[in-house]
């Protein structure tokens, strides 16, 4: 799958249809579920236009006798929501003593599932349930839970399967994501520098697939393979393996993952050769590196956390003081003259490693958010 164009803007893929399906195909299963032998005829509330195809897909789905009912509402110019639910058409039928089940394609802040739920008291319903495609849980606004949900999604803005950009992308049938170019963050530091603690946050509150090289290369050691053999004796000496290993490794992941923000790559670049490797890989796909995030503690510092996750994780190459002190001899000679090559690009940004986890995450977190 590749970027799709709509009016002025590009989309990368982002669900894939069989995935959407899957979870139609969960959603129902709790649908049925609860209503299983009802005696009355329960209303699907299509909102129209965009959970024509959701509606359509469920319904398919459901075992029990059900009526639809259409309402039009639009909350979306273009891409920012207005801010206002403006009621454009009414009811296509009655929801009068029946029970209700809204089914959205997506529930972002909450104020349109509000006015509808008012909307449907106002109009005589007995129950109202909420069924929505996808869910924007960073967004949302209401006390009130979600009665079913497909998929929860983090806040961007999507088209396909139903969801358009200005008028366009509805038909779809694979969800996609504005593309608001790829960002590529490279968390550096000395080893020991708490670059592994500090990247699942990063990469959890900011969208970014987490790319440790070292993580990779332990991967591979794991399972024997060829590749990993190879690093072993390199890795195990506190060396760095070849550039091209870990360059083919990175280039991978960046032309493989999807449904993500950007990269954060943790351990990668090494070298000026890894980074000049790096500069090339992003001009081919028109961009360039977003931002250094430089994590830094005192030399002094270095050992002694080596050492406390050494007694945690037990990797080879913190056990003894050998491999330790090469690491950072390796470190001081071949990956710190980066900080000038970063400098120089304008991208290198300097975090006090010092402190608690959450100190220190809260210093890179307010850095990201100004890069
Ligand atoms: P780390 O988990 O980042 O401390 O990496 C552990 C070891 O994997 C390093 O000491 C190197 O031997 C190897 N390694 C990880 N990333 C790279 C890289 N970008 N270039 C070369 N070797 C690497």
């Amino acid at each position: 799958m590749s970027n799709i164009k709509l009016h002025d803007k590009s989309f990368r893929p982002f669900i894939e249809y069989d995935k959407i399906e899957n979870a139609i195909d969960e959603v129902a299963v709790k649908i049925n579920k609860d209503f299983e032998g009802c005696k009355d005829v329960p209303v699907l509330l299509c909102v129209l236009n965009g959970s024509i195809l959701f509606t359509a897909e469920l319904m398919k789905r459901l075992k029990f006798n059900c009526e639809i009912v259409c309402v039009k509402l639009s909350s979306y110019v273009g891409l920012k929501s207005s801010g206002e639910v403006r009621d454009i058409i009414g009811m296509t039928g009655s929801v009068k003593g029946k029970r209700v089940i809204i089914v959205e394609d997506i529930v972002d802040s909450g104020r349109t599932i509000a006015n509808l739920t008012k909307m449907m008291e106002a109009n005589g319903a007995t129950e109202t349930r909420i069924c929505t495609m996808l869910f924007k849980p960073n967004c949302y606004k209401l006390d009130k839970k979600l009665d079913y949900v497909a998929m929860e999604i983090p806040d961007d803005f999507i088209v396909g399967f139903g969801l358009d950009y200005d008028g366009l992308g509805r038909n779809i049938k694979d969800i996609y994501v504005l593309d608001t170019n790829m960002k590529y963050y490279i968390l550096f530091g000395p080893p020991g520098a708490g670059k592994g603690t500090q990247a699942a946050s990063m990469a959890e509150r900011f969208n970014l697939c987490h790319i440790s090289t070292g993580d990779l290369l332990r991967g591979e050691m794991a399972k024997g393979s060829e590749l990993g053999l190879k690093a072993k004796a390199l890795i195990e000496a506190g060396e760095l393996v070849p550039d091209e290993i870990v360059e083919g490794m990175i280039e991978n992941k960046f032309n493989t993952v999807e449904g993500v923000n950007g990269f954060l790559l943790d351990g990668f670049p090494r070298t000026i050769a890894q980074a000049e490797a790096l500069d090339k890989m992003l001009a081919k796909k028109g961009t360039a590196v977003t931002g250094v995030v430089s994590l830094m503690i005192p030399d002094e510092m270095i050992k002694e956390r080596i050492k406390h996750r050494a007694a945690i994780e037990g990797r080879a190459d913190d056990a003894s003081d050998e491999t330790i002190a090469n690491r950072i001899k390796t470190y001081h000679g071949k990956t710190e003259p980066l900080i000038d090559y970063y400098k120089k690009a304008g991208a290198y940004n300097e975090i006090d490693g010092v402190g608690t986890i959450e100190e220190v995450r809260d210093r890179i977190h307010a850095l990201m958010q100004s890069l």
